[in-house]
């Protein structure tokens, strides 16, 4: 699995299955207990040295169009689509609202299941249904946008983790223009006589690429942590002592804290422990210098956790998924 994540930690799983149709996982599914781990593009996942539970891939690449009119269209996506392949081809067919999503790695079928984020944008912004296999029911299901219960990178397919194997994703896209230009670098495009698809597509790479290392030279998970989210009163309480501290007022008397800046400020940027670090222009990322194991990141991971709980009193929370390592083998029928 050592190529299959893109922190490049050493991984090797007991069982490995691709499954390119919903026969396939209709028959795989129903043959086996316990846990299951669907892996995409290994960029949301922190893996342990050996993983006892089947591996599953799946490889539904279709892009349907399912309806079209005048001012909309709406896509049946599969599960296996490379996410940013998908951002291109919409953005070439003149489809507005997945362009501020553009490079974000992994797979279309993990997009939904922490609500991927970038820009100003949420995926639940586009999205119509997901249809997964619920292994609890034991049959393929559809989720309506809003039984998808997302929220600020969580969903319920993440909370209810191992339940649902999505296989297809339906977006809904304007053919009208309808661009989100409020966040950062992107408000200077507000006034650009040149205002396209592809301008935004492009400034979104080049301000990406400029701040984020690219996992297949330094290999990482993109933000290590979620941004808190804490209330108005914390916040004022946070900005009286720190009165540099960047924050987002989200409504609801709360407001999202940079996280980036906390551990920048508590003196991470660069910091190395182990083969873990600290990556020097965003100290939201760590990265693996090399031979980093599981518990390296998560050393380095927990120290920032203790001391940005010291001197700010914040929680900071994993934002990518951190697989543990099973001691029992699964039972299959
Ligand atoms: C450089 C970099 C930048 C990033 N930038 C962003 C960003 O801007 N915004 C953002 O939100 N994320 C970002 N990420 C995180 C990551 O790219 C996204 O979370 C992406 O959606 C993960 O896709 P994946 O296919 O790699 O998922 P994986 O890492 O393979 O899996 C992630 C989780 O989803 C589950 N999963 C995967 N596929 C399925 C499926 N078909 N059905 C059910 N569960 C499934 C896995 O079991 C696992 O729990 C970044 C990552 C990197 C490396």
């Amino acid at each position: 699995m050592t190529e299959r994540n893109t922190m490049a930690l050493p991984c090797v799983a007991e069982r490995f299955v691709e499954l390119a149709t919903d026969d396939e996982v209709l028959a795989f599914f129903q043959g086996v207990r316990g846990d299951v781990l669907i892996l995409g593009g290994g960029s949301n996942v922190i893996l342990p040295e050996r993983i006892r539970q089947p591996v599953v891939s799946l490889k539904h690449a279709d892009i349907n169009v399912e309806q079209e009119t005048e001012t909309s269209v709406v896509l049946r996506v599969g599960a296996a689509v490379v996410w940013d392949a998908l951002v291109a081809w919409s953005v070439a067919q003149g489809y507005y609202g997945l362009e501020n999503l553009s490079l974000i790695p992994g797979c279309v079928g993990a997009a939904p299941v922490q609500n991927i984020g970038a820009y100003g944008v949420e995926l639940k912004e586009r999205v119509l249904r997901v249809r997964a296999y619920d292994r609890q029911l034991q049959r393929f299901v559809e989720l309506m946008r809003n039984e998808c219960e997302f929220a600020y990178r969580d969903s319920v397919f993440k909370r209810h983790s191992g339940r649902y194997v999505i296989t297809e994703v339906c977006f809904e896209l304007s053919k009208q223009p309808r661009f989100v230009l409020t966040y950062g670098e992107l408000q200077t495009l507000q006034d650009s006589p040149d205002l396209s698809l592809q301008l935004v597509r492009d400034t979104v790479i080049a301000v990406r690429s400029e701040k984020l290392p690219d996992p297949s030279v330094i290999p990482n998970t993109g933000s290590f942590f979620k941004n808190p989210v804490i209330s108005k009163r914390a916040f004022d309480a946070l900005q009286f002592d720190f009165p540099g501290v960047v924050g987002y007022p989200q409504g609801h008397n709360s407001v999202k804290v940079a996280a980036g800046w906390l551990i920048d400020q508590a003196g991470f940027k660069a910091k190395q422990l182990g083969a873990a670090r600290v990556h020097d222009r965003q100290a939201l990322v760590l990265t693996n210098t090399g031979g980093a194991q599981q518990h390296d990141i998560l050393d380095l991971a927990a120290s920032i956790q203790s001391q940005i709980k010291s001197i700010f009193s914040v929680e900071l929370e994993i934002e990518p998924v951190v697989i543990q390592e099973q001691q029992q083998e699964p039972r299959h029928d």
